[in-house]
């Protein structure tokens, strides 16, 4: 029986050819082992960080880091069929993520639409490579659903923005090279105006990062604070007080790149697992067909969402930006996520409540670990509620809600 990853597509030779290069890439650069018990990988955040550059590295050896960019910029042009046969592939072998997956997903394509020749020259090969990893300043303590209530501003200072203010929930600050930052450059302009998007180093004095602990036990995101903090005008993205079109561009492309079904499909697997090794009165509970069901479904609507989302994708480049049916995308995958964490925790049983540490945890305490950190997926990149709301305004035409912009 085919699983949900091999699908059947009617390829032509360079299709084809597409794919055989994307497998042998996958033969030779996989860790040994790797997708078997045997495979032990790193367990600290700096081993991991290393194996993520590492991996960014080898893709963009292969010239294979971001295939959706315009060849000019290290990509390949690549349309629906070949994404697809690039998410599939991947997801057959379990692929892990590279370092700079989100600046490629949406960092990348926004300074490719919106950024100046010094720019791209500047940013664009070293977020494939790995060299820069980035990190989006845009959410603060007052705006997060309502973006464009940021507060923090710029101010024009000679042939510098001075940059004053506090970021929070910014993921990877603690380890990012540069920031993407949404800034107010014109206090006296309207709400949606007045706004600019800026790209600051992170070690340029005056910026301090704080860590916040999450309920998984994890600091993954941080506050990020902004003293003073100077930004030459040529890193601002785009005509100043143009910020509003060119963040909500960047969200957008963040939405596609969070539509992806590689977590999802990895989930599937430890699903399966548990459901194989874990018994009641001597069954698996593989055998029960409830069980059975539910598994089918998530299969189903995996193989669904990877068709979707290699659309959104392979749209988002060539058409500017994906438009907001992109919110379809992220919503389906990211509450498909929780789900499946969610059920990991009813097939579980009373081993869910055991975390890493415990002599009994299943899977190293990995299940309610995962169920803890999914908790953000519905929350991170827009919100469920945000997601239809725009889904509801500017997908099928309902009327307005009042408030909400991210
Ligand atoms: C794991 C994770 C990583 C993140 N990483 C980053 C990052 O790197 N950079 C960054 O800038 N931000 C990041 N964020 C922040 C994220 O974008 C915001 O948390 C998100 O936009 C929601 O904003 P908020 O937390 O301020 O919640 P609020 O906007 O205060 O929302 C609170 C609740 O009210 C609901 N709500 C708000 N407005 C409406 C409305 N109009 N209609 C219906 N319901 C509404 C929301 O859905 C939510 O349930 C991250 C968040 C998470 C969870």
């Amino acid at each position: 029986m085919k699983g949900p990853a091999e699908l059947e597509l009617d390829l032509s030779p360079e299709d084809e050819a597409f794919r055989d290069e994307v497998r042998a890439f996958l033969d030779v650069n996989l860790p040994e082992g790797w997708g078997t018990r045997r495979y032990q990988g790193p367990r600290d955040e700096a081993g991991r960080m290393q194996f993520q550059r590492e991996w960014q590295r080898r893709l963009h050896e292969a010239g294979l880091a971001a295939i959706a960019w315009p060849k000019e910029y290290g990509g390949r042009d690549a349309g629906f069929v070949m994404q697809m046969l690039f998410d599939t592939e991947l997801a057959r072998r379990r692929a892990p993520d590279p370092i700079n997956r989100s600046a490629v997903a949406y960092i990348g394509p926004t300074i490719i639409q919106w950024g100046s020749a010094w720019q791209k020259e500047r940013f664009l090969p070293r977020i494939l490579s790995g060299d820069d990893v980035w990190c989006q300043g845009f959410s603060e303590p007052d705006a997060g659903s309502d973006l464009a209530a940021i507060r923090t501003r710029a101010v024009l200072d000679g042939d510098d923005l001075v940059v004053t203010g506090q970021k929070l929930w910014t993921s990877k600050a603690h380890f990012a090279d540069w920031c993407y930052v949404l800034a107010r450059t014109d206090p006296e302009a309207p709400k949606h105006q007045g706004l600019s998007c800026l790209l600051v180093e992170m070690k340029t004095p005056g910026i301090t990062v704080r860590p916040l602990r999450q309920i998984s036990g994890r600091a993954d995101f941080n506050e990020v604070f902004f003293e003073e903090v100077r930004v030459p005008l040529r890193c601002v993205v785009g005509e100043r007080n143009d910020g509003w079109s060119i963040a909500t561009s960047t969200l957008r492309y963040e939405r596609a790149g969070l539509a992806r079904t590689n977590r999802i499909e990895r989930r599937l697997d430890i699903l399966f697992a548990l459901a194989r090794e874990l018994t009641v009165d001597g069954r698996p509970r593989l055998e029960d067909p409830v069980v059975r069901e539910s598994l089918a479904r998530f299969a189903v609507k995996i193989a669904a969402l990877r068709n979707i989302s290699a659309r959104v994708r392979a749209a988002g480049l060539r058409d500017s930006a994906p438009g907001p049916e992109v919110s379809i995308a992220k919503l389906l995958t990211s509450e498909l996520d929780q789900a499946m964490a969610d059920y990991g925790m009813d097939l579980a049983g009373p081993h869910a409540a055991l975390l890493r540490g415990s002599p009994h945890a299943l899977k190293d305490g990995n299940v309610p670990l995962s169920y803890l950190i999914m908790r953000a997926a519905t929350i991170g990149g827009g919100t469920s509620e945000i997601q239809r709301n725009v889904i509801a305004e500017r997908v099928l035409g309902l009327p307005k809600s009042t408030q909400g912009s991210r």
